[in-house]
């Protein structure tokens, strides 16, 4: 819609994305680049057109997540076009910088850095544009829904983090700039056992009593476990590498209420 976020009545840059959706946490290390990715690529095999913005510009794994590391866009006449793989367009900071380089910029810098992956990448038509969002609530949570309608906003969380203050200063700050919250994933729920049974072993629950307590839908559950950690460091992330695993078809499902 039109009206979403604190856009405002501005011009929204990019007419021809038809859902903007923001994949967020409260804290880092949670699986949010994990499930952001599974999620675009999960859309983008359902036949969706689908781009993914890594905005998590202080440390951008999106690269690894695809096995494109060391790769560098082409630009034309000073557009840059997205890399794309598994079906999504891609635009990371870690296209533009060595791997090794960290970025050290102030907010205002990374501010701009968003607008330009906005406004400078040939998106062109999308279904959807999700954005890997650094954790917490700062400047680049700010430009973003500045900047382009958010249609919705995923909250990614682990069943212990779900506890601390982080997950509802994001799920507040959505709220705030008038984002609509689309649900909760709960990542590494628990730990599938050989005989089918399963060990919360970050206790069991969480996710469904916060999801419950903020009126928020729970989207998934995903355990933890190897197929989804092997995805993420090999490039092949799982809902493209193991797509019957469990973890694979609760991110298919998760996609399917986005
Ligand atoms: P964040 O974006 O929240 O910082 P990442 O998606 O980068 O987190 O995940 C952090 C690490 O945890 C990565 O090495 C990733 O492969 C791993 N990971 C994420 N989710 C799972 C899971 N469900 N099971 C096992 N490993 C996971």
């Amino acid at each position: 819609g039109t009206s979403c976020g604190n856009h405002g009545e501005k011009t929204n840059p990019l007419p021809n994305v038809r859902n903007i959706i923001a994949v967020g946490s409260g804290k880092g290390g949670v699986g949010k680049s994990t499930i952001a990715v599974n999620l675009a690529v999960s859309l983008a095999q359902t036949g969706a057109k689908v781009g993914l913005i890594d905005a998590d510009l202080y440390g951008p794994s999106i690269p690894t997540m695809f096995g494109l590391e060391n790769k560098r866009p082409e630009v034309v006449d000073k557009t840059i076009i997205p890399i794309e793989k598994y079906g999504v367009k891609l635009m990371s900071i870690g296209f533009l910088i060595e791997s090794d380089n960290p970025v050290i910029w102030r907010g205002p810098m990374a501010s701009s850095a968003i607008k330009q992956f906005i406004t400078d990448v040939a998106w062109g038509e999308l279904d959807y544009l999700i954005f890997d969002l650094p954790p917490g609530t700062g400047d680049i949570q700010l430009t973003l829904v500045q900047t382009l309608p958010v249609n919705g906003a995923v909250i990614v969380t682990t069943p212990q983090d779900v506890a601390l203050a982080d997950v509802s200063k994001a799920v507040t700050m959505f709220r705030k700039v008038n984002v609509p919250l689309l649900g909760l994933i709960e990542n590494m729920s628990y730990y599938l056992l050989p005989d089918g049974s399963k060990d919360y072993i970050f206790g069991k629950g969480g996710g469904e009593k916060f999801a419950k307590a903020q009126g928020i839908t729970l989207l998934g559950s995903i355990p933890i476990g190897g197929s989804i950690r092997e995805g993420g460091d090999s490039g092949k992330p799982v809902v493209v590498e193991s797509p019957d695993s469990i973890a694979a078809k609760a991110i298919d499902t998760a996609a399917s209420e986005v």
